[in-house]
């Protein structure tokens, strides 16, 4: 009887409206809003994109073509192309290309570049829809790297070293304490 009178009266149904009208009126969202809003903080020293510094002076990268990132990197994904200028007697990078899809973020090349051309920036939410959108070239490193210094809204974290390039304000406490900068 009692069955009878649920199934008449639509109880089950019933029940299950007031829940979702519980939900969608006091429980609190589990989704973000993301990107505009609710974006994760990347831990110190996170590698992410990679980018090339730009010289603020020459507008160019300050990478002198050593080479060492090329030897170092266990995925064989750096390639870089250079002349040399025969008056001053320095090389001069021509092609950097990063295959950032064998790339797994060691972060070799960052700690092995004499000069410290090269990071692994902060920036973790990239991608496109095709190979050549993760193919990044000199051009797109350097753009990178615009974007990854514009971007920066508090001191950039890798404690562990000082990009040529970076202004002071972006580097931690910790490291102007340490570098005296
Ligand atoms: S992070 Fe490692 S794998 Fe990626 S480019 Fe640098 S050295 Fe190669
Ligand atoms: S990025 Fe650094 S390690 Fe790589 S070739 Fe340029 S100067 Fe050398």
């Amino acid at each position: 009887m009692a069955g009878l009178i649920q199934k008449i009266l639509f109880l089950e149904i019933l029940k299950g409206l007031a829940l979702t009208l519980k939900k969608m009126l006091f429980a609190r969202p589990v989704t973000i809003q993301y990107p505009e809003k609710d974006r994760l903080i990347p831990a110190p020293g996170f590698r992410g994109r990679h980018a090339l510094v730009r010289d603020e002076n020459t507008g160019d990268t300050i990478c002198v073509a050593c080479l060492r990132c090329v030897k170092v990197c266990p995925s064989l994904c750096i390639n870089v192309e250079y002349e040399v200028d025969k008056e001053v007697g320095k090389r001069k990078v021509t092609k950097y290309e990063i295959d950032v899809l064998r790339c797994v973020f060691c972060g070799y090349c960052e700690e092995v570049c004499p000069v410290n051309a090269l990071v692994l920036t902060e920036f973790y939410d990239y991608g496109g829809t095709t190979r050549e959108d993760l193919f990044f070239d000199k051009e797109k490193l350097l753009k990178n790297w615009d974007e990854f210094i514009v971007t920066q809204k508090r001191p950039y974290l890798n404690p562990f070293w000082k990009p040529r390039g970076v202004p002071d304000k972006l580097l931690p406490a910790r490291k102007r304490q340490f570098t005296g900068v």
